[in-house]
């Protein structure tokens, strides 16, 4: 018998790399190219630094007010936690609890089985269709013990429309639904429509990409006061003071800036619309993304190659060595300007014509 047999095994999500080097394009981990809104940073020259002396609120009261008016929901209606992975990972611990299989599609955001397997939740992948496209009736009539569906999806940029997700929940009235709208803000429609109708359902976003904070790690999630209320309850039997002073108060200075938040959304659109045109005169596919990423492959190169070859030039991208997209590539859209180099640069690799 040894220490190592009382081990909770885990194999643990791998994050995108973070560069070493301060020149590098960085495309790999759908972060916002423009910087968060200007009160932020007024917010933080005022901060008072003997406060930290003290523990920040547990309620997290001033992002969930500024929440609460923005989204013009009840305080009761919304959790916050350190990004939306803090949040997803507390609401598979709060909601996945029948011993039955949950569900959510085979290409999506690569940590939900990683949760499912720390906190031995059983879970069936279900394969996207072959436009890489999320079919609503293969999650209906299914015994299953919860749903989990990224709308956007990533990495694959698909949206589905709201129409389908009804669908989705009129058929799971009894499960606990979670729509995780990580890049809705870039052209999706979010699922906060449905709340009234669903008790069941919670919605789930991020201040890590449209709001350009993901060093702040802020993610918030809206369901019905009773599901908050069970979430709340996990949430503070495992940690009293889950966001530091810091991030409430600049994530409220955020919220409360909503023509910042507008216009860095229409900018990155604009350039992933331009980006699309230019990528598929490469001789690259892709389902249309709503993200501010293009999951895209080549024609003729395979993705691994180029990955390798940007990385060599100093632009990184994502790519997955997983079956089904293991010949893809990841591209977050960045500025115009960046944009630009990488377009450059494939199609210097690539050979096209100017
Ligand atoms: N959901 C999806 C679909 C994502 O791509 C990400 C980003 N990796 C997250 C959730 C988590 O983002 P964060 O914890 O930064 O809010």
């Amino acid at each position: 018998m040894s220490w190592e047999d009382g081990v909770r095994r885990a194999e643990p999500y791998v994050p995108g790399e973070q560069p070493k080097r301060a020149d590098v394009i960085k495309l790999n981990t759908n972060e916002c190219p423009y910087p968060p809104a200007p009160e932020v940073k007024a917010v933080i020259g005022n901060m008072d630094y003997e406060t930290f002396r003290l523990y920040p609120d547990p309620d997290c009261g001033e992002l969930v007010e500024a929440l609460s008016a923005y989204y013009g929901l009840s305080e009761k209606q919304i959790f916050v936690g350190i990004g939306s992975d803090d949040v997803l990972a507390m609401a598979f611990l709060t909601f996945f609890n029948t011993g039955r299989p949950i569900l959510f599609p085979d290409i999506t955001y690569s940590f939900y089985d990683v949760w499912a397997d720390l906190f031995r939740i059983p879970y069936e992948q279900i394969p996207l269709d072959d436009a890489f496209q999320i079919r609503a009736q293969d999650y209906i009539g299914r015994d299953c013990g919860g749903i989990v569906i990224a709308n956007p999806n990533a990495p694959t940029g698909a949206f589905l429309p709201l129409s389908e997700i009804r669908k989705i929940l009129d058929a799971n009235g009894d499960v606990v639904v979670i729509v995780d709208e990580a890049y809705v803000d870039f052209g999706g429609e979010s699922a906060l429509a449905l709340l009234d109708q669903y008790d069941n359902l919670m919605v789930v976003q991020t201040f890590s990409k449209s709001r350009a904070m993901a060093g702040m790690r802020i993610g918030y999630a809206f369901g019905n006061e009773k599901l908050i209320g069970y979430l709340l309850d996990c949430r503070f039997s495992f940690n009293s003071y889950p966001l530091n002073r810091t991030a409430l108060s600049v994530g409220a200075a955020a919220i409360n800036n909503d023509s910042y938040f507008k216009e860095i959304c229409g900018k990155i659109v604009c350039t992933r619309e331009r980006v699309k045109k230019e990528l598929r005169n490469l001789g690259f596919s892709f389902a249309d993304s709503k993200t501010n990423f293009v999951f895209a492959r080549h024609e003729r190169v395979p993705a691994k190659e180029l990955f390798e070859m940007l990385r060599e030039k100093g632009i990184y991208v994502r790519y997955f060595r997983k079956p089904r997209i293991d010949n893809y590539l990841r591209i977050t859209i960045g500025t115009d300007d960046q944009m630009d180099r990488l377009l450059a640069v494939l199609r210097e690799y690539l050979g096209a014509p100017e």
